[in-house]
């Protein structure tokens, strides 16, 4: 099988925790650059910014681009523009609008772009879905809470307009709601507590409901010590389902139907090479829209100042 070249954009934490291992373990796909303002790996070519290593001699089939959220939509434009396929990290950029702009863009030039939710490929989370699909839904809590201290260490830009605070974590939540759901999700109501110093809020409570009146609760909460839960727990006529640890376990009432190590990153390169052997692209924008619409209804309280 011929080896799609692949170039990391932005080289930090999830790269380096998620990316390198999964491209590694991926037939079809080969690492053959980082593109970073100053983070290196040995024994591959480094380039500070994409466009340096458009003009270089280092040819690239794609770009994964793992940058923090706001020079992420510029860096999928630059690289469609020189007809790369694209795999945007979560979020896929800093609005939907940004989003829906590159669509076009790869369909022009018959390019993939794959707007990849890691955590739709969470072992349980297909499980779920299926579960739940021959059930009557009562009630969903989701309980995202997690140490920002731990998870983020120093990220100045998550506080930053177009960061999203604790949308970040929570996005993920929304995106296996969007896809374990029969009927899609809308957000009927939003609290969101931004600290005096932040541009971004560092907890929210989120109210949802779809078109059958199915009421949603989503709190998520950056400022959890001790355990964290990455918990969602759906209510139907016939028990009651658990998806925890972030889409890695599946209990239906106290029975554990999936514990399963996490392989999202292999799930998500699996799936870009699929797209990429045909020029499709897989962009759904709902979990981000979900996280659009608590910004828009939003109601905003100012809480205590953030010191990392
Ligand atoms: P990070 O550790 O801050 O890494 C981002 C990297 O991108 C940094 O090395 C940064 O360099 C670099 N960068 C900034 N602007 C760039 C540009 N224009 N071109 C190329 N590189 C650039 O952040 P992260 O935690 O890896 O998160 C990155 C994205 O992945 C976020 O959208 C996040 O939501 C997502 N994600 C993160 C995790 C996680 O556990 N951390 C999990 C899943 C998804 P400088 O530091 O020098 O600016």
């Amino acid at each position: 099988m011929t080896e799609l070249r692949v170039a990391i954009v932005g080289f930090g934490k999830i790269a380096r925790d998620q990316h390198l291992a999964a491209i590694a373990a991926t037939d079809g796909v080969a690492l053959v650059a980082i593109v970073d303002p100053h983070a290196v790996h040995p024994g591959l070519p480094h380039f500070a910014t994409l466009d340096d290593l458009v003009r270089s001699d280092v040819s690239v089939d794609a770009v994964a681009i793992c940058t923090p959220p706001q020079v992420r939509g510029a860096a999928a434009a630059a690289a469609l523009a020189a007809g790369k396929h694209v795999l945007l990290e979560k979020p896929p950029a800093v609005g939907v609008s940004e989003v829906e702009a590159l669509i076009p863009m790869a369909e022009r030039g018959q390019r993939t772009l794959f707007a990849a939710w890691h955590s739709r490929f969470a072992p349980a989370v297909e499980p779920a879905r299926q579960w739940l699909a021959s059930r009557r839904i009562k009630s969903v809590r989701i309980n995202w809470k997690e140490d920002v201290r731990v998870w983020h260490p120093g990220q100045r830009w998550i506080w930053e307009a177009g960061g999203f605070g604790v949308f970040d974590p929570g996005i993920n939540a929304l995106s296996i709601l969007t896809h374990i759901l029969p009927r899609p999700p809308f957000v009927t109501a939003a609290h969101l507590s931004i600290p005096a110093n932040c541009a971004m809020p560092i907890a929210a409570q989120l109210s949802l409901s779809d078109s059958s009146g199915l009421p949603i609760s989503a709190e998520f909460d950056f400022r959890q010590t001790g355990p964290q839960s990455w918990d969602i727990v759906a209510e139907t006529e016939t028990g009651s389902l658990t998806l925890s640890g972030g889409g890695r376990r599946l209990s239906v009432g106290g029975d554990v139907l999936v514990d399963a190590m996490e392989a999202e990153y292999r799930g998500i390169y699996c799936r870009f090479v699929e797209l990429m052997s045909t020029g499709a692209s897989d962009v759904d924008l709902t979990p981000f829209q979900l996280v659009a619409d608590a910004f828009m209804l939003g109601k905003r309280e100012t809480v205590e100042a953030f010191e990392q």
